[in-house]
């Protein structure tokens, strides 16, 4: 790659939070992934934390904003919606301005349950909705404060653009 290469690639980022419910009918989809739980996360939408960060990543890399700035979280067309549509309409928002998804990195960070179990189909049904290598790991927060007390699931990513048009 040269120099002037450079210039067409773009850095994304994206943080969500999402309190916990105590209820336990609530659906925990996390990356698309329904994970076994009695607390899963309070939201309009199905409130899965790594599909809303990694759609403002992509989103942000290329100067469109959020997620909220094209998906009202008041329009009931997504009340219970699956992120993952979201998201891979979030990615068509990104492409129409003329980039490719490089790669994307997501943490999350919940004190349970351990997501070990979860990671390779996480990464597999993420990196499949966007057609680049996504990674997810998670981080406990130790039982430090309200995440610590389950009392909500934290998301960042970033993701890698590159730009189409020379
Ligand atoms: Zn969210």
């Amino acid at each position: 790659m040269e120099l002037k290469d450079l210039a067409r690639l773009r850095v994304g980022s994206g943080f969500d939070l999402h309190p916990l419910s105590r209820d336990e009918n609530r659906r925990f989809v996390l990356g698309g992934v329904q994970v076994s739980s009695h607390n899963g996360p309070l939201g309009h939408s199905d409130a899965d934390v790594v599909c809303h960060a990694l759609a403002d990543a992509l989103l942000g890399s290329v100067g469109l904003g959020g997620i909220g700035d094209h998906f009202l979280d008041s329009d009931p067309a997504w009340s219970g919606a699956n992120s993952l549509d979201l998201l891979t309409r979030c990615h068509e928002l990104f492409r129409q301005e003329g980039f490719v998804l490089v790669n994307g990195d997501a943490t999350v960070i919940l004190q349970e349950p351990k997501l070990a179990n979860y990671r390779d189909a996480m990464q597999a049904k993420l990196s499949t909705a966007l057609g680049a290598p996504i990674s997810v790991k998670a981080k406990s927060p130790e039982h430090i404060g309200a995440l610590g007390a389950s009392e909500a699931v934290v998301c960042l990513a970033s993701i890698l653009a590159f730009s189409n048009r020379a």
